[in-house]
């Protein structure tokens, strides 16, 4: 299969009060062309940062200090701002969580799309409108409806307007913050069943940051966890889930109550580490029930954690004692 996207060693940071406070460290990891790949982790831990610096569009008091995006052969981070240009919404497209704040008000929506396309296509206005008509009956807007203004469309319309404008220019890369978690349940689903649609016809490939460990297992062939800034696991999303091989992952999938299992949903205890403050070890070493003093000095490297799959990776020093972890979460004694 071939490779599409690789992110190697990334380290990034925010400054707040000139301060430096960790956001990203030591990321890695490759997505293969049409395939998609589930983000998951708990509020703050990194995956919108993750995505932006993707997409190039990172906070201006956010740096990234090091490591590489390579798109194909092409390093992100050493191209002109005119190549970053060129590339964002061609190549690579996001659809954030919030829809208002990626649609101008004041314009109306068909125009925007519109102005999408002709700001890096040569195409005219009338093939542009042509080609925006074609991408509302794709994410299931009706046409006419191209000239209204965002506050006239509900928040599922709206979405799907976002959606049809991440869309506009055919990326081989759609990273999805959250795409639907701003509207209600039922309009939730419909979305997403239509976001499924369109990945399986166009082929591109996948990022999709959720909260929601199911969607990820019923849409995703590959998952990957983060924990305050770093991957502590990723590999194929059933394998992950059904034996995870972190403790943090362990609490995820144990947190989910499942009418058909033998075990409570539990939940991890304590919060994320202050990341203004260096960390020397596993950055979940204070909440983990297997940590030692080796955990808090030492940061785990993220290493194969099966012999017989190097996809299969984990950050744990403690990973081959997980099998135990696990016959206490069904105790529910974490
Ligand atoms: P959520 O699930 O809530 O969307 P997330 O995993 O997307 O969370 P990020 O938004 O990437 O998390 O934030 C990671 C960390 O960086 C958080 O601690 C957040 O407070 C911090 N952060 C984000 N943006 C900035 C900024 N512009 N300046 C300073 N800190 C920031
Ligand atoms: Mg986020």
């Amino acid at each position: 299969k071939e490779v599409l996207l690789e992110i190697k060693n990334l380290d990034a940071h925010y400054n707040v009060d000139g301060q430096p406070v960790s956001a990203l460290q030591d990321v890695n990891f490759a997505i293969q062309k049409g395939e998609r790949v589930g983000l998951v982790g708990e509020s703050g831990c990194g995956k919108s940062t993750l995505l932006k610096a993707i997409m190039g569009v990172l906070a201006p008091n956010a740096q990234i200090t090091r490591g590489a995006i390579k798109l194909r052969e092409v390093d992100l981070l050493q191209a002109s701002q005119e190549q970053r240009r060129q590339s964002r919404w061609n190549d690579i497209a996001m659809i954030t969580q919030s829809a208002l704040n990626a649609l101008n008000p004041v314009h109306k929506i068909g125009d925007q799309i519109i102005e999408a396309i002709q700001s890096h296509r040569d195409v005219d206005k009338q093939q542009a409108r042509a080609r925006a008509t074609e991408l509302f009956e794709l994410v299931g807007v009706p046409p006419q409806r191209l000239d209204d203004f965002p506050h006239q469309f509900s928040g599922g319309m709206r979405q799907r307007a976002v959606i049809a404008m991440a869309l506009a220019l055919s990326p081989e890369i759609v990273l999805a913050d959250e795409p639907t978690t701003a509207l209600d349940v039922i309009v939730q689903d419909q979305i997403f069943e239509r976001l499924d649609l369109l990945q399986k016809e166009q082929a591109f490939s996948m990022i999709l940051v959720t909260h929601d460990l199911a969607l990820v297992v019923e849409s995703c062939s590959r998952i990957i966890v983060m924990y305050a800034g770093m991957i502590v696991e990723k590999g194929p999303t059933h394998e992950v889930v059904r034996r995870p091989f972190h403790p943090y992952t362990a609490g995820l999938r144990y947190a989910i109550p499942d009418p058909s299992a033998e075990y409570e949903p539990i939940s991890i205890p304590g919060a994320p580490p202050d990341l203004s403050q260096q960390i020397k070890g596993c950055r979940f070493a204070p909440r983990c029930p297997l940590a030692t003093s080796k955990c808090e000095l030492e940061m785990p490297p993220l290493v194969s954690s099966l012999a017989s799959d190097a996809a299969r990776q984990t950050r744990c020093h403690h990973a081959d004692q997980m099998d135990q972890l696990r016959d206490r979460f069904h105790d529910q004694s974490f």
